[in-house]
């Protein structure tokens, strides 16, 4: 492996880059997690969650990935036979369907083309044609992270709500959370799953679960095994700040310090940063003349975008000659779009001047690989922060 200077560009979307603040944080001495010391910082991090979340109703935390998660969101709420309405939103949408299936849990999967996010309008159609209420679960992926789209979950709650559904509403905020708005409590979710190594700028380890009072009677009488995953035995100790089994006490330092930037900065602050940094990634893309993967103007992700190469030339060659030349890491293109998109991951400790570096990284490797394109990619990026700037009144002039 060549030497190389400087930091390495992790621009895919999650794991993100871990701040110097939150790796600082993490380097401490392993403590006794029966001790009283870590009961502070248990009952520190459950609350600070419930902030992240937005949430008054109780967050666990797994030793886990995100897929544990999801496992946990089924496992505790479903019972074997039950029907669930899930979105063909793009490959994450498509791992969790397949998932709720090894479960036995029988899914109604709307298709999707992977270049929009979930229509509430099909929502609410598929949940009044379900007289005998037997969809127990409308289950979807807020940010499709292989897409770049992020679906309305304020409208699709609406959605159930015009319906008179009684199903439980369950969201992937996998790759949202903490980059892209998100109110598990205001918009009437039952349970949020999540993880730590995206929006929260943690390495890999935790999964979340958030769920509300229906999810936690749901789960009193359904039938799905779990032990490992059991809200029950998390929420039992976690009242004193503990966890049934040993769990990651230093990504916990971690998660206390992330929650602390994230609040410092102010949940509505991160998330117009977000926006911010994704409106000048599209005006890139569209003076390099190429396409962004995502259809509607209403479902762009503030986490990623998805761009796709023109016809002939293969993303993942691309992807390489941007990593061997610049020593920046890109997204691949997942299952049915590989070789056809990359991603540019946008979120977690990124700002103005990072994208930037991402953005020049990229058109020099458009260059390079020969890929048809316009230059001027970094310039629009440039003009697009200054007109954002300008717009919101928040330019510092001499
Ligand atoms: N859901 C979404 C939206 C994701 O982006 C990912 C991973 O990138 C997952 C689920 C799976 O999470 P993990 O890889 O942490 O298990």
């Amino acid at each position: 492996m060549e030497a190389r200077s400087s930091r390495h560009f992790l621009q895919i979307p999650g794991p993100s880059p871990v701040p110097d603040r939150v790796l600082r944080a993490i380097a401490m001495p392993v403590i006794d997690h029966r001790g009283p010391t870590f009961a502070d910082l248990g009952k520190e991090v459950l609350e600070g969650c419930r902030k992240i979340f937005q949430t008054s109703g109780p967050v666990v935390i797994y030793p886990s990935s995100g897929t544990g998660a999801w496992e946990a969101a089924i496992a505790n709420t479903l019972s074997a036979g039950d029907r669930v309405l899930m979105v063909e939103t793009g490959h994450f949408a498509t791992l969790w369907r397949q998932m709720a299936a090894r479960w036995k849990v029988e899914v109604d999967f709307v298709p999707g083309d992977w270049r929009h996010g979930v229509p509430p309008e099909v929502v609410r159609e598929k949940l009044q044609a379900d007289r005998e209420r037997a969809i127990k679960a409308v289950m979807v992926v807020h940010n499709e992270t292989s897409t770049g789209v992020t679906s309305r979950i304020a409208e699709i709650r609406k959605a159930i709500d015009e319906a008179g559904h009684p199903a439980l509403l369950m969201v992937d905020t996998i790759s949202s959370l903490g980059s892209a708005d998100y109110r598990h409590e205001d918009w009437g979710v039952d349970v949020t799953v999540s993880c730590s190594q995206k929006g929260l700028m943690l390495p890999p380890g935790l999964g979340f679960n958030a769920m509300s009072e229906k999810a936690l009677k749901a789960g009193e009488s359904n039938d799905l095994p779990r032990s490992y995953w059991d809200w029950r035995d998390m929420l039992k100790p976690n009242a004193q700040g503990f966890f049934p089994y040993t769990p990651s006490t230093n990504l916990l330092y971690g998660l206390k310090e992330a929650i602390a930037m994230l609040l410092e900065e102010g949940l509505d602050n991160v998330f117009a940063r977000h926006q911010r940094l994704a409106a000048a990634t599209r005006a890139a893309v569209e003076a390099w003349g190429l396409e962004v993967l995502c259809l509607d103007e209403r479902e762009h992700s503030p986490v990623l975008t998805a761009v796709v190469m023109p016809e002939g030339h293969d993303a993942d060659r691309f992807r390489k000659i941007v990593l061997e030349n610049y020593d920046m890491s890109l997204g691949t293109g997942l299952a049915k779009l590989a070789g056809k998109v990359f991603r540019i991951g946008h979120l977690g400790e990124t700002n103005e001047l990072t994208l930037l570096g991402a953005i020049s990284g990229v058109e020099m490797g458009l260059k390079d690989a020969g890929v048809p394109h316009k230059p001027g990619g970094v310039q629009a990026a440039m003009d697009s922060f200054h007109n954002q700037n300008l717009r919101a009144g928040d330019i510092r002039a001499a």
